[in-house]
């Protein structure tokens, strides 16, 4: 005897709901891939990434003019991690369409930018303890304008970029400031609050990725 129709009906019904189910799930997947994403860039995120792009640019050239003028593992090891950071920003410029221009060492198209660079080689040449006073400057300088640019944008992937650029920025101050103190001097913040500072430099190396 065959079934009657609708319970012959049921495994059919059942397929087509899975597929529903199933169809939903992937849409929701799709909303959620298209969130992180599409994301757009304001003027001022562009602005930012630029800027930021150049200031790792700072920190790594004036190391690398400083690696050669000192034997100070620090110039050697944060060159590179440096590199690294100008890496992170040119990817965020690279996947949002932005054009930019990465010029030879020691050359910046922001012009405040060139003049920090050019005071830095002409003062990091005269001692060794300058040089290292400019290290724990520039990272002192890299921590606030990024923390700036965190709280300026509603960007996911910038916030997360420039989050982990910053703590890489901590461990370089702390690298920096220990350097200083282990020779007998001393670095008062030029950027970050002395509580800010305190925090950091109190704090032990983190693990940034
Ligand atoms: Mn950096
Ligand atoms: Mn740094």
């Amino acid at each position: 005897m065959r079934k009657p129709l609708f319970i012959r009906a049921i495994p059919v019904l059942i397929l087509a709901i899975s597929l529903a189910f199933l169809s939903a799930c992937s849409d929701n997947n799709d909303d959620i891939n298209d969130d992180t994403t599409n994301q757009t860039l304001t003027e001022a995120d562009k602005a930012a990434s630029l800027f930021m792009l150049e200031e790792e640019k700072l920190a790594r050239d004036t190391y690398a003019y400083l690696d050669n003028l000192w034997s100070v593992n620090q110039f050697a090891n944060i060159k590179n991690s440096e590199q690294t950071h100008m890496d992170s920003v040119e990817g965020l410029l690279i996947q949002y369409n932005i054009k930019y221009t990465i010029l030879p060492f020691g050359e910046f198209v922001n012009q405040d930018m060139q003049n920090l660079y050019n005071q830095f080689v002409i003062d990091g040449a005269i001692s060794q303890a300058n040089a290292l006073q400019i290290g724990a400057t520039i990272e002192d300088l890299d921590i606030v304008d990024l923390e700036t640019n965190i709280n300026a944008t509603n960007n996911t992937e910038i916030i997360s970029v420039f989050g982990r650029l910053q703590c890489g920025s901590r461990n370089h101050l702390r690298s920096f400031v220990s350097a200083i103190e282990n020779s007998g001097s001393t670095y008062e913040p030029q950027f970050l609050t002395q509580e800010e500072f305190d925090s950091i430099t109190n704090d032990s190396h983190e693990q940034c990725n």
